[in-house]
């Protein structure tokens, strides 16, 4: 008997009524897989379920924040505690400067961190300071790279934007638009000549180090070091958005694991343990800027909400572990593993990409490099594939233009049964 989700569509076609497209973000629409997205019901360690009862392995993990899985114990106890202490005051809490202090630990290039309630928000805020601690208003942006949605940063850039094929948005004036200047990831020869012209109007180069939003895509050895040295000849800002890599790629995140120190790095997903939280943080000389000691306005009512606080704080103290990051590597290279002996035993055109415990099956046999590589790619049988996924049990991103997430509550049977899966899959499109 087939696996029925009648129950998810049918709460589709009821949200839709009263919901733009149903959903509150695109990138959960299924529009690329053209199906009607699941409604989960509930999640616990490494599964989710959905309305019909359906369980899956989640390889989405909220689009990265749940590292330890659904329902950890300690993430548990920490929230049920706040949650009878009150659940916002908008007054300071001591559970703010405790996370913020963890974060520095973790990340030794930043002093100070602003907490805000969204990646959205931290890349925002993050643009708006570099623009006023330089006094410059370009920004250069790599393409296929998705920091969020705000005005600057919704020029050509990765995750829904891509699933959807939108190049900008309406609603973004030109004026807006025309201060972003995208090159293609990647390329040194294309950064240096957008510096050797506008160098002196650049107040920073923003990227995802690893990309998550386009797939996961790592940066060619010396391509960061290569940005870090010429953002500075130029004394222009490096914004390192690490919202899915932070605290997830190692426990200092990409600059950790390529040891490059950013003036400003953004974080959200992990660092709010599921709850909605962001942060901007950077050294003391440029986060000074900040009000209301400097003269750059951010502000928020919830920002650093004590729930998310403590679901944030201890969520990264089970990561203050070594071993984790271990189990990580160890879960992430046995999948890996799995999956490039199917990938060859089938002489399937698709190859795995993947950097510490992020991933994609990309449906190309040649290496993707950069945005264009992947908009190449076959996204027909990456629609087929999901598909074929998701009626064996198994929960992926819905869009090639997205990453995969190792969770630390994945056990080496999910991992197993994920390969099997995988292998029927591919063999299937392969006899089609
Ligand atoms: N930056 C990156 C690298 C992201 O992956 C995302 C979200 N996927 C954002 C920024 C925006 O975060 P949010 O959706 O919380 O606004």
């Amino acid at each position: 008997m087939g696996i029925s989700w009648s129950k998810s569509s049918q709460a589709f076609a009821r949200a839709k009524q009263s919901i733009p497209g149903g959903v509150n973000s695109p990138a959960r629409a299924f529009t690329a897989v053209e199906m009607d997205p699941l409604f989960i019901e509930r999640g616990t360690g490494a599964y989710l379920y959905d309305l019909d009862g359906n369980q899956y392995i989640d390889y989405v993990n909220s689009w990265g924040p749940m590292i330890l899985g659904y329902n950890h114990p300690h993430v548990l106890a920490a929230l049920k505690d706040q949650l009878a202490k009150g659940s916002s005051f908008g007054a300071p809490t001591e559970v703010e400067t405790e996370l913020a202090e963890l974060i520095k630990e973790f990340c030794p290039a930043i002093d100070k961190v602003r907490m805000v309630n969204s990646g959205t928000e931290a890349t925002m805020s993050a643009i708006r300071l570099a623009r006023g601690y330089t006094g410059r208003d370009k920004i250069v942006k790599i393409e296929g790279c998705y920091h969020g949605h705000a005005d600057s940063l919704l020029v050509e850039a990765g995750s829904g934007v891509a699933t959807l094929g939108i190049k900008g948005s309406p609603g973004v004036t030109s004026n807006t638009a025309c201060e972003t200047i995208v090159v293609p990831f990647n390329d040194q020869p294309a950064v240096e000549q957008v510096f050797t012209e506008y160098g002196s109007e650049i107040a920073a180069l923003i990227l995802e180090p690893v990309t998550g939003n386009m797939g996961v895509i790592a940066p060619q050895t010396a391509y960061l070091k290569f940005l870090r040295s010429i953002t500075k000849k130029y004394q222009s800002l490096l914004i390192f958005d690490e919202v899915m890599t932070g605290f997830r790629l190692a426990r200092g995140g990409a600059q950790e694991l390529y040891n490059i120190a950013a003036d400003l790095t953004t974080f959200g997903k992990i660092i709010g343990g599921g709850m909605p939280v962001g942060a901007f943080a950077g050294k003391k000389e440029i986060m000074d800027y900040i009000a209301p000691d400097g003269p750059v306005y951010q502000a928020g009512t919830l920002s650093g909400n004590p729930m998310a606080m403590q679901a944030g704080l201890a969520t990264l103290k089970e990561l203050n572990d070594s071993q984790k990051y271990q189990k990580l590597a160890e879960l992430s290279q046995q999948l890996a593993a799995g999956i490039e002996k199917n990938i060859a035993e089938l002489d399937f055109p698709a190859h795995l990409s993947k950097v510490g415990s992020m991933f994609t099956l990309f449906f190309s046999k040649e290496e993707v490099k950069n945005y264009h590589d992947v908009q190449n790619c076959r996204l027909d049988l990456f629609a087929s594939y999901f598909k074929l996924m998701l009626a064996q049990g198994i929960y992926l991103p819905p869009s090639q233009f997205e990453a995969n997430f190792i969770s630390l509550a994945l056990s080496k049977a999910d991992l197993e049964k994920t390969i099997a899966a995988n292998y029927q899959a591919l063999k299937q499109l392969r006899t089609d």
